[in-house]
């Protein structure tokens, strides 16, 4: 029943969304500081797209348990419910806010409220972790500050749905892929290196995903060795239902303490059958 499974969907989503909204306002009301706000070098902020992520979990777990694709659809409610929860961590402050022992909100609409608090949002610099300055009011500047904060919950969403939209997918069952394999090699990057990765990529292509494999277990090291700066990766999944397959060739290279993925060089391909792994 999809509709059914899409409300299911829609109200994870909306529950991790509220959840953050509320786990947001308490640390605020508790320890006087605001989370989401945190930017670095005052542009990019991190604590809203963060905020935007958890917000969105919902709907990725949501998507997960009930194997429902990552459509536009699926796109647009990700993205408006990450970028909802930063009106709703407002509406908190607003609704439960109290001027001379009344309520603010039997007096100032929302919308009203909301632009004298942008205005009146001051910044607060930190160095390491020492308060070094604060910028005062900030003003009509405060909406800049504000719709880079909106930009930031919605970007946390864009990105689950960039995570959702990554894991294979079998159309012809409706379902999210089994991993039934992953391996890991470490390589010097030499010319035999760059002709095992080719003679990989030929076999993946040629519906040999077996023999790649194999091909693969064989060369390089196990472990993680010193100078052995590149790294590759075989995932494979399957279709319970149907047996469709899918592998996926990906590639690291090491540069100081970290493996960053050379995007161009990886291969995902799906096939029509199961593919045989190896044992262990
Ligand atoms: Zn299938």
């Amino acid at each position: 029943m999809p509709i059914f499974s899409d409300l299911l969907v829609t109200a994870a989503g909306a529950l991790t969304s509220v959840l953050t909204a509320i786990i947001l306002f308490g640390i605020e009301q508790y320890f006087g500081f605001s989370l989401y706000t945190w930017s670095i070098w005052f542009i990019l902020p991190i604590g809203a797209i963060l905020a935007g992520f958890a917000a969105a979990s919902g709907y990725y777990f949501g998507a997960k348990l009930f194997n429902r694709k990552p459509t536009k659809v699926i796109l647009a409610y990700m993205t408006l419910i990450s970028a909802g929860t930063y009106f709703l961590i407002h509406y908190l402050n607003y609704y439960f806010l109290q001027a001379d022992g009344k309520m603010v909100r039997d007096y100032v609409p929302f919308f009203s409220y909301l632009a004298i608090a942008i205005k009146s949002t001051s910044m607060q610099f930190y160095i390491h972790t020492r308060n070094a300055a604060s910028t005062g009011e900030l003003g009509w500047f405060g909406f800049v500050f504000a719709g880079l904060q909106i930009l930031g919950f919605s970007a946390g969403g864009l990105g689950t749905y960039a995570i959702l939209a990554e894991q294979p997918f079998c159309d012809n069952c409706s379902t999210f892929l089994k991993r039934s394999y992953f391996k890991k090699r470490y390589h010097f990057g030499s010319d035999e290196y760059s002709h095992h990765i080719s003679k990989l990529v030929t076999l993946m292509k040629s519906d040999n995903p077996e023999e790649a494999l194999l091909e693969h277990s064989k060369a390089g090291r196990e472990k993680d060795t010193n100078g052995y700066n590149h790294q590759t990766s075989m995932d494979v999944r399957h279709c319970e239902s149907c047996h469709r397959s899918w592998a996926k060739l990906s590639l690291f290279k090491q540069s100081s303490n970290s493996w960053n993925e050379i995007n161009d060089l990886r291969t995902a391909i799906y096939y029509k059958r199961p593919i045989h792994v190896p044992k262990g």
